[in-house]
């Protein structure tokens, strides 16, 4: 759906005072936070009423993002949020692209009558009836901003939401990083920030906030845990439910240590795998032209970026690192 006749649609939709949710995927990142809280203040501003329904908590240090706390987190303990999603005369749907990916919020998602799209992950699942899909961009926040530039409504970005959709600009970017982050980036940055945004303590939250435990977790992570396999460029980090427990993980704890992984000289791709209650966390990135999406796809049920993807496994955690070591040198053959 070409951006004009998307914004043509959203237009319409938002010219008289809606009732709309904004959701969000599972296990929420500072891009889905951001994004999902930075377009709820703009509608607010713009006269609708805008509830984010999240599938369950951001990670700790998330939750100082203003308007986090009236966000309804339906895992573990449930919420209306369901019944509001197929209330919502729109139901939006920010940084992710498959229905799947909302854990328990699924049904009433598959169930709410008008849905808007805002995603920049590969290969959209087609269920909205408008749809901003951009893989291109660097953050699902960004996409945001220019949604709501090229509806008129620049002047509606307060600060709290200036300050939502940089948080999410700047995590997903790697800090302006990674290779999607684009001169366009960095003005969208800086207007941002002229609406006020308080990027040091920005900044601090996300790298300079670390619990004891965590910093712990990750010494012992990089001294007893991480694998390099040279003649793959590979890296392998594992880390079993009894390594976490032994330092009282919490959600969000280990939110980084993929990249790590390839930081190291030579590495072109890192492999992180982590032992849920239920299965295993897969998470892969790249550097360069190395397709990682395509392995979580074809191999682990998950998708995401060229360079960054994730998935999961329900075998064990040995099991799942096996399968993996086993496709590796093929897949690194065929992408010299
Ligand atoms: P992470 O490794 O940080 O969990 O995720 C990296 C990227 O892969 C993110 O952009 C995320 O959207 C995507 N991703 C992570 N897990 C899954 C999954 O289970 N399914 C799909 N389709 N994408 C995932
Ligand atoms: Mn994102």
């Amino acid at each position: 759906m070409p951006f004009a006749d998307s914004l043509h649609a959203l237009r319409e939709l938002l010219s008289t005072p809606k009732r709309l949710a904004l959701i969000t995927h599972y296990n929420p990142d500072g891009d889905a936070i951001g994004s999902s809280l930075g377009l709820m203040h703009v509608l607010r501003a713009a006269g609708h009423e805008a509830t984010v329904v999240l599938p369950n908590a951001a990670p700790a240090f998330l939750h100082w993002m203003p308007g986090y706390p009236e966000a309804m987190v339906h895992e573990p303990k449930r919420t209306d949020g369901p019944a509001l999603i197929k209330a919502a005369d729109a139901v939006i749907c920010l940084d992710f692209n498959r229905r799947d990916r909302v854990g328990g919020l699924e049904e009433a998602l598959r169930a709410a009558p008008f849905t808007v799209l805002i995603d920049h992950h590969q290969e959209p699942e087609d269920f909205a009836q408008i749809s901003f899909s951009d893989a291109s961009a660097c953050a699902t926040s960004q996409m945001v901003h220019a949604i709501i530039e090229a509806l008129g409504w620049s002047d509606r970005i307060s600060t709290a939401a200036a300050t939502c959709l940089y948080t999410g600009i700047v995590t997903d970017s790697g800090s302006f990083r990674f290779g999607s982050t684009t001169p366009h980036t960095m003005r969208v940055a800086a207007e941002l920030m002229e609406r006020g945004v308080p990027f040091t303590q920005v900044h601090e939250s996300i790298h300079d906030d670390n619990s004891l435990q965590r910093l712990r977790l990750h010494g012992f992570m990089l001294s007893e845990r991480l694998t390099v396999l040279p003649e793959l460029a590979t890296t392998i980090i594992t880390l079993s439910r009894a390594d976490l427990d032994r330092f009282n993980h919490q959600p969000g704890d280990t939110e980084g240590f993929v990249n790590l992984g390839l930081s190291i000289r030579g590495v072109r791709l890192s492999a992180f795998f982590m032992e849920r209650p239920d299965l295993v966390k897969v998470s892969l990135r790249s550097k360069g032209g190395l397709p990682v999406d395509g392995i979580v796809r074809d191999h682990f049920s998950g998708g995401g970026h060229r360079n960054a993807a994730g998935g999961q496994s329900k075998e064990s955690l040995a099991a799942t690192v096996e399968r993996f070591r086993a496709l590796l040198p093929t897949f690194m053959a065929a992408h010299p």
